[in-house]
């Protein structure tokens, strides 16, 4: 059994995000960039089923710049054997990404791909589900559990209201939700050893996939500055604010 995981570097979730002047995107010049939060996940949820002894190989994927083999390299740390970096310094949209994914999918022949169940820069949730439909696979979106049994598996999804457990059978394409594991840290040793580890570089131009942009951006824009709050001087006050100004009861 093989996994494939799909990691996106992305500005890290620390950072607090700054606009650009020209209002065109984010502003990533100097700024500390890391795996995707979902993606250390469903790593981290990869690896232990290698653990478990019910994989026998992770490998793992990012498509982007030169810089995405410092992701690569630290998803290795972590545990997993292999990677492939599909390199271009051109945007990405998500339809792109899941048609390089199946690009790599066609060449590796994994039994199961797992992503994250959206990246923070873009905040998309749609690349796994248009991987699944351009593999004409099964897909279990936002896995909070994941147990696999003979050529199948049982997911628990998290969804409005509650859990939904399904079952899929594989090859199949599932996303990580948050409470799916902990990923763990890399050891020194580890982020030693992944520099040794495989780490195959692919230019996009050899995919022959078209990755063109479909959308366009028309604009980014900082959210509006919350308005400083005021002090009551007593409960008639404020219920006379809450009924005439804010019109909230
Ligand atoms: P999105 O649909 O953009 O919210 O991304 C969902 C998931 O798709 C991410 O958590 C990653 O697992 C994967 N993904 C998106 N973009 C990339 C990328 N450039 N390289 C590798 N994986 C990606």
């Amino acid at each position: 059994m093989k996994i494939l995981v799909a990691v996106k570097r992305v500005v890290d979730y620390n950072v607090k995000i700054r606009v650009k002047s020209d209002q065109t995107g984010v502003d990533t010049a100097n700024v500390k960039m890391s795996m995707n939060p979902f993606d250390e996940i469903a790593v981290e949820e990869a690896v232990r089923i290698k653990e478990a002894g019910k994989a026998s190989e992770v490998v793992v994927v990012s498509l982007g710049v030169a810089q995405c083999q410092e992701t690569i390299r630290y998803a290795l740390a972590l545990g997993a054997d292999r990677g492939i970096l599909v390199q271009t310094d051109s945007e990405l949209q998500p339809l792109a990404v899941a048609k390089l994914l199946k690009f790599v999918v066609d060449r590796e022949h994994p039994d199961i791909v797992i992503l994250g169940k959206q990246a923070i820069d873009d905040d998309s949730n749609q690349t796994g589900q248009m991987l699944a439909a351009l593999l004409d696979w099964p897909q279990a979106t936002f896995a909070s559990k994941v147990e696999l049994g003979d050529g199948e598996a049982t997911v628990t999804r998290e969804v409005d209201g509650g859990l939904e457990t399904i079952k899929i059978k594989l090859p199949t394409v599932i996303t990580t939700d948050l409470r799916l594991n902990e990923p763990r840290y890399a050891k020194l040793p580890n982020i030693m050893k992944a520099k040794k580890k495989p780490l195959e570089v692919i230019p996009v131009a050899d995919t022959g996939v078209d990755f063109a942009p479909r959308l366009m951006t028309l604009k980014v824009t900082e959210p509006p500055q919350r308005e400083a709050g005021i002090k009551v001087e007593s409960v008639a006050q404020l219920l006379d604010k809450l009924r005439n100004e804010a019109k909230v009861i």
